[in-house]
């Protein structure tokens, strides 16, 4: 059997049906609040059940705890945040109170319906300190928390639609994983989250778990991107080329994700793993310096996390970053490989980048050249 959704249940909240139209009558008098996507795309997670048990974003209660001992009112783990914000001028002049249906809208286009339980303010220092491990506006994190509104709005919701998506095709829900991964007889499964292109050191930790699983759920997040990142497409097609060429069949799903990054390093880590376990994971491998960015967190801060949560309901999977070495004449990691660093040959993620940019194709030992050629032959593969 696959996992339990996290706290039990998995959510779903999609209005449909006589619902739906009494809502599409009621619309236009209903209080709007124009959300940027990142909001409009937590909607749309939250109401498809990737943020089991939540069924909407955070009241204060939860807020406080999630921030203070990473854990629900309920005491649930939960180490990221899922709130909504507004500018305290849209609360005045709307009026709005608890028991109040708002519209939140994405370019005009009706999001979902939030049933209002709680308006609060927040401390965005203390924020930033809690989730991020600093309070520097140069962390990509803490510089978008400082941007958001004053006030937080808390209560469930029910999506109307979710935002343009160009890359529905490879979108899987948790209720469709589930599905799958029942239908494949798995009782195992492996989730890998990426935002990158495979080479050679993630196809070792991916086979290392898969060693032990029934299956890998191959995760790529998609929809939030950075100048230089490789496009969500050209991640695909690189994967798809990997699969095809490089696994036994049937073993691996690929499946794409679109949530928001907040770079939360160890905290992340362990919302990335909890989001897995929605999906019907069992397992979730945790990389070196999972979710971090330049310096703010140590390289194993990420699997330390997990041990304080004994109750997560997902098990970690920490494999070692993979090398080849010239003396083993293959990959290997530190706890494999007794020879010294003069053999190693570390793949630098920039390296590859600055090669592939040049139509070069990598050697062999850093990337599957039916790798490379997926990505060398798309137009044009950064952002
Ligand atoms: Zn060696």
């Amino acid at each position: 059997m696959v996992s339990r959704p996290h706290g039990g249940r998995l959510v779903r909240r999609v209005l449909s049906g006589r619902r739906r139209e009494i809502f599409e009558s009621q619309y236009r008098e209903m209080p709007r609040l124009e959300v940027p996507l990142e909001r409009a795309i937590d909607a749309e997670d939250l109401a498809r059940g990737v943020f089991s048990p939540l069924e909407g974003f955070m009241v204060e209660d939860d807020y406080l705890s999630v921030l203070s001992r990473m854990r629900l009112s309920n005491d649930l783990p939960w180490t990221i945040p899922i709130v909504l914000d507004a500018n305290r001028e849209w609360v005045l002049n709307e009026g709005v109170s608890a028991g109040d249906d708002i519209i939140l809208t994405y370019h005009g286009l009706p999001i979902a319906v939030l049933t209002l339980e709680d308006i609060y303010s927040w401390d965005k220092g203390l924020h930033a300190e809690k989730v991020f491990k600093t309070r520097d506006p140069n962390h990509p994190g803490v510089e978008a928390t400082y941007k958001r509104g004053d006030i937080l709005l808390g209560g469930r919701l029910e999506l109307i639609q979710g935002p343009p998506n160009p890359l529905e095709r490879y979108t899987l829900w948790p209720v469709e994983t589930r599905v799958l991964f029942k239908e494949k007889g798995w009782r195992t499964v492996a989730a890998f989250q990426t935002r990158n292109v495979p080479h050679l050191g993630h196809e070792y930790v991916q086979k290392a778990a898969l060693t032990f699983v029934d299956g890998l759920l191959v995760h790529p997040l998609a929809g939030w991107k950075k100048r230089g990142d490789y496009r969500d497409e050209v991640i695909i097609r690189a994967y798809e080329a990997l699969i095809t060429h490089y696994y036994p069949r049937g073993v691996v799903v690929l499946s794409v994700l679109r949530m928001n990054m907040n770079y939360a390093g160890p905290r992340e880590a362990v919302h990335h793993a909890i989001v897995r376990k929605n999906f019907g994971a069992t397992h979730f491998i945790v990389g070196r310096d999972h979710a971090g960015v330049g310096s703010y967190y140590g390289p194993y801060e990420a699997w330390e996390i997990f041990r304080e949560f004994p109750d997560l309901g997902i098990t970690p999977l920490f494999v070692r970053e993979a090398y080849y070495c010239r003396r083993c004449g293959g990959m290997v990691n530190e706890k494999v490989c007794p020879h010294g660093d003069e053999y190693r040959v570390r793949i630098s993620g920039t390296r590859l980048r600055e090669m592939l940019g040049r139509g070069e194709r990598p050697p062999e030992y850093m990337m599957r050249p039916e790798v490379a050629d997926a990505i060398i032959s798309h137009p044009d593969p950064f952002i």
